[in-house]
């Protein structure tokens, strides 16, 4: 396979991760490694530590400088949480926030539901918490660093290393980890990962505001409108944490996207944040793919670089986390010998995963360019708020649906 070089990224070290070291010595041509995990988010971190746990050595590389700010709604789910504490990692939790409520609103219309097992918390302390609970269980992690997939070459996958500064020799490992999430371009060239888009592609959107007294900690507001959705949640520092999924069509011509987010917020009818001129939106590519074969040989892929769905239902990290855990003996395989078994079984449980959540995807799709259709599930919830446990339950396993409030 061609080796690809991909763009320089950003500094070299972060003064936050106090134990990130040069990963290659100096001297050396080639620095080969049982496990190379690309990117840290929640699948490639979860990974990482799973695998050092189990003394294998692992190098977990993230083109960000670390601690980053990321496109998400910041909540993770009871899903979530249950493998994070599966795995004694609560400690990543500390400053997290737990959720007690879900608003929901359109077209000036709204149900509030009780809800337990979820916590809102930023994705750069997040993150930035399993980087370092990686590092402590003995992963080498390089942040700033671009990770592109090169050669095949004496049963090693080679990857190759960029930095702001220089292009690295190259690393090699019996298997690499693809955990580089939707903003995985640096990548697609080098895999062979058939990727499909579905119609009417939406694009995430996020960014942080101040601490601002009118919105309650623990609650998240969802607004839905023809545009997309906005979900609104404070997150462990008072932080207000803004993301929506936004149909890209929509945010054509010179409408910017302050004033669309501003916009599906207030026709829902819930409080308008304000947000300053100069705020910085993160955004993504288009959400929503399948990607037909999550792998080559000696490479697995897998979070939202296997496959995104619509956010609307907060899973996204759960899911990632989740495929972090079952990668697990597939690796194990991997590393006592290749066997292209291994990719078909990994693709397999892939697809099996990516069917029902597209599925789920397109009804939410559907339901969410129909506000007329969630403004009669909000009357039907206002009435009976116990219709909406198996939602709420499929998310956070514990419910406590209740009605709260009503406008
Ligand atoms: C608008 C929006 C709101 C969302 N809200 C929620 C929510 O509230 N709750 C929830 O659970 N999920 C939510 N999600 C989904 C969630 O953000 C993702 O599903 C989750 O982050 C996926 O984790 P991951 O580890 O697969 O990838 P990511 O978290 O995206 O991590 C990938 C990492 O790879 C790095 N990377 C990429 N390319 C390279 C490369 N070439 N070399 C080195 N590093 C690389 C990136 O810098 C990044 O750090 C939301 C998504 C969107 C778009």
């Amino acid at each position: 396979m061609e080796c690809q070089l991909v763009k320089s990224m950003m500094r070299n070290q972060s003064q936050n991760i106090e134990q990130s070291q040069s990963f290659l010595p100096s001297g050396s041509m080639v620095e080969d490694w049982e496990v190379i995990v690309i990117g840290a988010g929640p699948a490639g971190s979860l990974a990482a530590i799973q695998l050092a746990r189990q003394g294998i050595r692992v190098l977990l590389v993230d083109k960000a400088k670390f601690p980053r700010t990321k496109v998400c709604g910041s909540c993770l789910s009871g899903k979530a949480i249950k493998v994070l504490k599966a795995l004694k990692l609560d400690a990543a939790l500390l400053a997290a926030v737990p959720l007690k409520t879900f608003r929901l609103a359109t077209c000036q219309r709204e149900v509030v539901l009780g809800t337990e097992g979820g916590y809102a918390i930023s994705r750069r302390q997040l993150d930035q918490q399993l980087a370092t609970i990686a590092q402590a269980a003995g992963v080498v992690f390089q942040d700033a660093t671009t990770a592109s997939l090169g050669n095949l070459r004496e049963g090693m996958r080679e990857v190759i290393l960029t930095n702001k500064s220089e292009r690295s020799p190259t690393v090699r490992a019996k298997l690499v980890l693809v955990c580089a999430g939707l903003g995985n371009a640096d990548l697609s060239g080098s895999l062979p990962v058939n990727e499909s888009l579905m119609s009417n592609p939406s694009i995430g959107l996020t960014c942080l505001l101040p601490p601002d007294g009118r919105f309650e900690p623990g609650q998240i507001e969802m607004s839905v409108h023809r545009k997309g959705y906005v979900g609104v949640t404070s997150v462990e520092d008072g932080q207000i944490n803004v993301s929506a999924a936004i149909r890209k069509q929509t945010l054509g011509g010179s409408q910017r996207i302050t004033q669309v987010i501003q916009q599906v917020i207030g026709e829902a009818g819930l409080t308008v944040p304000f947000i300053p001129e100069s705020t910085r939106w993160l955004g993504t590519r288009e959400l929503t793919r399948t990607v037909q074969i999550p792998g080559a040989k000696r490479a697995l892929v897998l979070g939202d670089a296997a496959g995104y769905v619509e956010p609307f239902t907060g899973e996204g990290m759960a899911w990632a986390m989740e495929a972090a855990v079952k990668v697990q003996p597939f690796v194990n395989q991997a590393l006592s010998r290749w066997d292209p078994i291994i990719l078909d079984q990994w693709t397999k449980i892939c697809r099996k995963q990516s069917r029902s959540r597209q599925r789920t995807c397109h009804w939410i799709k559907r339901l969410t360019a129909r506000p007329i259709l969630i403004r009669s599930a909000i009357e039907v919830l206002r009435s009976f708020p116990a219709l909406a446990r198996p939602f709420i339950h499929s998310i956070h396993g514990k419910s406590n649906t209740s009605l709260e409030k009503n406008k």
